[in-house]
């Protein structure tokens, strides 16, 4: 593949919790996942929300019987951003070549969480014993190289913590900043220099002004409006909105996405099946 020639496609958008119904179908209701094709045998995901289940099903139309590497990236492991795992068919393909990148949370490696995690009796299969080759990288927040992409984490302020991505070749860098929290001025400053100039920071909008100023502080989620703050300050070229409210319906996302863009009008609302070139 040529180098300008990936693109990081949104298979799942949704915070918190899947929303299937009329209301979302525009966005879409699966939670968070998204990937890129980096080669015909080689992709790079970022969370494993329920959109993994749709990824999933689109690769076993690939040819069967041929060794494929996953390089996958988790943020963190609530629910909504590891719950697609189990059903992400490579897992159960002795071809497949595994790789999850994370945190050791609470003390626990990656490889202790998501074993911990997917066995039963919370499924009857136990990740430890499946087909595929599996490792597990227990980040030391040093840039890893996945082909000729550079990725890069920070800590986001988030309950149990969660990290930013940055992927970067070829001069092209998207941020990839979710389940992050605004108002440590630190780290708020951190995130701002890890997104300077980046083609596009992916953040998390998840609430209104006025519902997270009543009620949702201290819940480990952002604004819009802290979005666009952001995405100024970093001087990035294009905002996308994410990790959307399950509450919010395609008509409220519509609406936050029209003020948005009355501040920041190079703003865009993260939809399911929407890709990035870089
Ligand atoms: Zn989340
Ligand atoms: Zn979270």
């Amino acid at each position: 593949m040529s180098q300008s020639g990936y693109k990081l496609r949104f298979w799942g958008v949704r915070g918190t919790v899947p929303t299937p119904g009329g209301e979302t179908l525009k966005c879409g209701g699966n939670t968070v996942c998204l990937s890129a094709a980096l080669a015909d045998d080689r992709h790079l995901i970022l969370d494993c929300g329920t959109g993994l289940r749709i990824l999933g099903n689109e690769l076993s139309g690939l040819k069967r019987g041929v060794p494929r590497q996953y390089h996958i990236f988790l943020s963190h492991y609530h629910f909504d951003h590891i719950e697609g795992l189990p059903f992400f068919p490579p897992l159960y393909d002795s071809y497949s070549a595994i790789t999850f990148h994370g945190f050791r949370s609470g003390g626990r490696s990656v490889r202790q969480v998501l074993e911990g995690l997917i066995a039963p009796p919370y499924f009857p299969v136990r990740l430890a014993g499946v087909p595929s080759k599996v490792e597990y990288v227990d980040t030391d927040g040093l840039p890893v190289t996945v082909s000729d992409i550079e990725v890069s984490c920070l800590p986001l302020r988030h309950p149990d913590g969660s990290l930013s991505y940055r992927l970067q070749h070829g001069g092209k860098i998207i941020v990839f900043a979710t389940d992050h929290e605004h108002g440590d001025e630190a780290t708020d400053k951190a995130l701002v220099r890890f997104s300077e100039g980046a083609d596009y920071l992916i953040y998390d909008a998840t609430y209104l002004q006025a519902e997270y100023e009543s009620l949702r502080r201290g819940w480990g989620h952002s604004t819009w409006y802290a979005a666009v703050k952001t995405a100024r300050l970093a001087k990035v070229k294009t905002l996308v909105l994410f990790h959307h409210h399950p509450d919010h319906s395609d008509q409220d996302l519509e609406e936050i996405l029209r003020v948005a863009r009355e501040e920041l009008p190079a703003t865009e609302i993260a939809k399911e099946g929407m890709e990035l070139p870089f």
